[in-house]
């Protein structure tokens, strides 16, 4: 193989070509990103971004090396795999070996003439914290880790903030027991949380500035604000002939097809009971992309992929990681601390081993979660 050719602009395509190189493919790796800026991160954008901290200069990854050819605001549009070319705006780039990087984008909920803010690239940042700095009440839209994140950014920037969801925010993702605890500092801090049964429709055009809940209640916001989760880009992939439902099915090697692989947000994979799921976070981008790129260079021979399932958010003074599938259910043990107390390791069984583990506030590093995750943990906690 002798011309790689990665899609993407961020961290899955980052670490792919890193991964390339450190397993020493010496070919030509050229990066398609349609960004103006180079890869970065975007975990700070719903932090230090929002709130003036941080700039491009602060989120922006370290540089590809000077053998790799990156294109910037090159998006591709199209995949013919025949012939094995990307399809660019600037002419086809042929590939002998293809990463699938592209990502997700927000999702949104309003009609085409609307324009509700959403928080996905460096830009929307910008834009969003220019609003913010202008209106004094924000509705957010979505109570899972990025909408509460900037529901948090906001009320310390002392906006009045609403969070509106279908369920209790982040019980879905961090159990019943964590998740009231971060509410219950949310409200402390002053942001009011408001439950429908049904979704919310946006009021107003082209920028939102009210929505109405399902059960006929209409709540209003200089800013609004949706967090509903995201969409994945395989739009560019039509007519190509991959495989795509709900984001670019891969194997357990993150394969695509012969001479193709995909990594991150874009990827969707089988479960062990069938079922297709996705991961969208940084830590399943780094350890995809790894895999990826490795079976692009080994097949068979490459470690099938095993994710790590570690995730983190941080609010309203909470640091909160995760290791293990998310929604937890019942009761937690808990292993070291109190929620009460302020800091807490908790975990919650599954036939004897933790299936998942949460640390808040709790200074457990991320490699010691996870081999809390073994048998032994239980016994000795
Ligand atoms: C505000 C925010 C905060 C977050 N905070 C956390 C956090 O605290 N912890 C955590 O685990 N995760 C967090 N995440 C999620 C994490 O950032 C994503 O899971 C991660 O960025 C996925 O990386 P990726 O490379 O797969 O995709 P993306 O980051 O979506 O990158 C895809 C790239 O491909 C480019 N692209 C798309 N289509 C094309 C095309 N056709 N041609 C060329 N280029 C294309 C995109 O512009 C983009 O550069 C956060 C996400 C956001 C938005």
């Amino acid at each position: 193989m002798r011309d790689v050719v990665v899609v993407g602009g961020s961290i899955a395509a980052l670490t792919a070509v890193e991964t390339l190189r450190m397993e020493d493919f010496d070919g030509r790796i050229t990066v398609l990103s349609d960004e103006d800026l180079p890869p970065y991160t975007r975990v700070p954008l719903s932090k230090g971004v929002l709130a003036g901290r941080e700039t491009a200069d602060d989120v922006v990854l370290a540089p590809l090396s000077a053998e790799v050819d990156l294109h910037l605001r090159t998006p591709a549009t199209g995949l013919d795999t025949d012939n094995r070319v990307v399809l660019t705006p600037a002419g086809p780039v042929p590939y002998d070996g293809l990463v699938i990087a592209t990502g997700a984008r927000a999702r949104r909920i309003g009609t085409p003439n609307q324009a509700e803010r959403v928080l996905r690239s460096y830009d929307d940042g910008l834009r969003l914290r220019d609003h913010l700095g202008r209106a004094s009440s924000v509705l957010i839209v979505g109570g899972g880790f990025l909408g509460m994140e900037i529901a948090s950014t906001a009320r310390a920037l002392g906006r009045d903030v609403t969070v509106v969801d279908l369920a209790p925010p982040l019980d879905r993702l961090l159990g019943t027991t964590v998740g009231g605890h971060v509410r219950s500092v949310a409200e402390q801090a002053g942001v009011r949380f408001v439950l429908t049964h049904g979704g919310v429709r946006l009021l107003g055009a082209p920028f939102p500035t009210a929505v109405e809940t399902a059960d006929g209640r209409r709540l209003e916001a200089d800013l609004i604000v949706s967090a509903v989760g995201d969409v994945p880009n395989v739009e560019w992939l039509a007519g190509s002939g991959l495989p795509v439902a709900g984001g670019v099915l891969v194997d357990e090697r993150c394969r695509v097809s012969p001479h193709v692989v995909a990594a991150g947000d874009v990827a969707v994979f089988t479960t062990g009971d069938g079922g297709l799921t996705r991961i969208p976070s940084w830590t399943n981008a780094v350890e995809q992309a790894r895999c990826a790129a490795k079976a692009l260079l080994h097949g068979d021979d490459a470690l099938a992929y095993r994710p790590s399932r570690y995730a983190w958010t941080e609010q309203f003074g909470l640091d909160v990681k995760m290791v293990g599938p998310a929604d937890p259910q019942g009761e937690p043990a808990v292993l070291d601390g109190s929620l009460d107390a302020g800091s807490a390791l908790l975990a919650w069984p599954d036939a004897g081993a933790p299936r998942t583990v949460v640390a808040v506030n709790h200074h457990t590093p991320p490699a010691k979660l996870k081999r809390l995750l073994r048998p032994a943990a239980v016994a000795a906690a």
